[in-house]
């Protein structure tokens, strides 16, 4: 028999309520997540925008950077937005800030320009199908450069704006603002796989 699956979201600073309500509406167990423990309880993990020096802090202090790095090693997926991006890329140009480092990526914070600190821009992403996405950037990282083992699975002017290496998968917009669920499912797909998978 097929498990449901229950999803986290890192509540630690950001969105977090917007990602739990679009789980939600994909008809998902969805749960905040801000102890390591609590990690242990899901199968998988959203990180979700805010501000991402903040966010690493806060992830160091609280032991979730080694719980979440614990479970990317488990093959639990996870899925990070914009702040999330940046949280999980191998290299943030430009800082030292804490990282996860589970994605090979190289990305540049804040991008897009202080001209267009927010944006809409429809998306072709030919993994989700259908027509474009409508997608919300809000001082947003783009990918600079991706490693042989990621797949760039949308950009905006020649920039990759998101990507899945594995189970990590990351998004510089935020699909947790619009109505449109197919991002969320796509990773709840990934979520469900892996459940499949342990039994
Ligand atoms: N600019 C923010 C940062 O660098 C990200 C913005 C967002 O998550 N919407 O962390």
């Amino acid at each position: 028999m097929v498990r449901p699956v229950r999803i986290g979201v890192l509540a630690l600073q950001g969105d977090v309520e917007e990602h739990l309500d679009a789980l939600r509406r994909c008809s998902v167990d969805a749960v905040r997540v801000r102890r390591p423990e609590e990690l242990v309880q899901v199968d998988g993990l959203i990180i979700p925008g805010g501000e991402s020096t903040t966010v690493g802090k806060l992830m160091q202090r609280f032991g979730l950077d080694l719980a979440i790095m614990k479970a990317a090693a488990e093959g639990k997926p996870i899925f990070g937005t914009c702040t999330g991006m940046i949280v999980l890329s191998r290299e943030i140009i430009g800082s030292r800030q804490p990282r996860l480092g589970l994605i090979d990526l190289s990305v540049l914070r804040n991008a897009f320009g202080r001209q267009v600190d927010s944006f809409e821009a429809n998306l072709d992403i030919a993994a989700i199908g259908g027509p474009p996405v409508r997608a919300i950037f809000i001082r947003a990282p783009w990918i600079e450069m991706a490693g042989p083992g990621v797949d760039v699975m949308a950009s905006v002017d020649g920039k990759g704006v998101m990507a899945q290496q594995g189970s990590v998968m990351v998004s510089s917009f935020h699909p947790e603002l619009t109505e449109d669920c197919r991002v969320h499912q796509y990773f709840v797909n990934l979520v469900q796989t892996f459940v499949n998978q342990q039994v």
